[in-house]
């Protein structure tokens, strides 16, 4: 399967955000579908890690389509909530998916931590976790991870989720307030990709 180039790829997510950022990560011969065409659902993802999680929906969306199935799994873990939310990031935005409200959870946990957070540097980095299923049978999961911290508020309006709050380390910026094109090429899901390209 490694050797051979993949022709046709679902992208088993349902995420507006993450589908338009793995069709820019991808070569461009590949036909690439999306779970919108299927109209499907996401599975539940009741794994207790970011691979586990990425299989469960590369398998789920390939046995519903019959097509080779690209899936990610991705969240934000912050050390001093004890890594949370990551891998509930999504469901911390509430089932609208709501990344205010997500963002202000994530505030409030802090501020109960320790009200003084917004003079320390709170560690924190994005994982990505991608793996290709095609029906029950896995071929291949990798995973990868953007180091940073947490900006005391949130910036800019680029991206999604929690973008407008992290800033990867070495930089000014959040993720929210760089430009495209700059953040496709320095996060999480772009390494992860670096690290799957040998099976594509
Ligand atoms: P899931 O992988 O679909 O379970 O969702 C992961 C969640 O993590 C997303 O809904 C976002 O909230 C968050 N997340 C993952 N990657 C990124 C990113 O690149 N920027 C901002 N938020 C992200």
């Amino acid at each position: 399967m490694s050797k051979q180039k993949i022709e046709k790829l679902l992208i088993g997510t349902n995420n507006k955000g993450k589908l338009q950022e793995i069709k820019n990560l991808l070569p461009k011969y590949i036909e690439i579908h999306s779970t919108s065409e299927f109209n499907l659902k996401s599975p539940i993802e009741n794994g207790k890690t970011f691979k586990e999680n990425s299989l469960i929906k590369s398998k789920y969306f390939s046995k519903k389509t019959g097509l080779l199935c690209l899936a990610d799994d991705s969240g934000l873990e912050i050390d001093l909530l004890n890594k949370d939310p990551g891998i509930y990031s999504a469901r911390w935005g509430g089932k609208k998916g709501d990344f205010n409200k997500a963002i202000k959870k994530i505030y409030r946990e802090l501020n109960k931590k320790n009200k003084y957070w917004k003079h320390k540097k709170i560690r924190a980095r994005f994982v990505c976790a991608l793996s290709i299923s095609y029906l029950e049978k896995k071929i291949a999961c990798v995973q990868a991870k953007v180091e940073g911290h947490i900006s005391n508020k949130p910036k800019g309006r680029n991206g999604f989720g929690y973008d407008p709050i992290f800033i990867p380390k070495n930089k000014k910026k959040t993720f929210g307030e760089m430009r495209p094109a700059i953040k496709y090429k320095t996060d999480h899901r772009y390494f992860a990709f670096k690290k799957l390209r040998k099976f594509l």
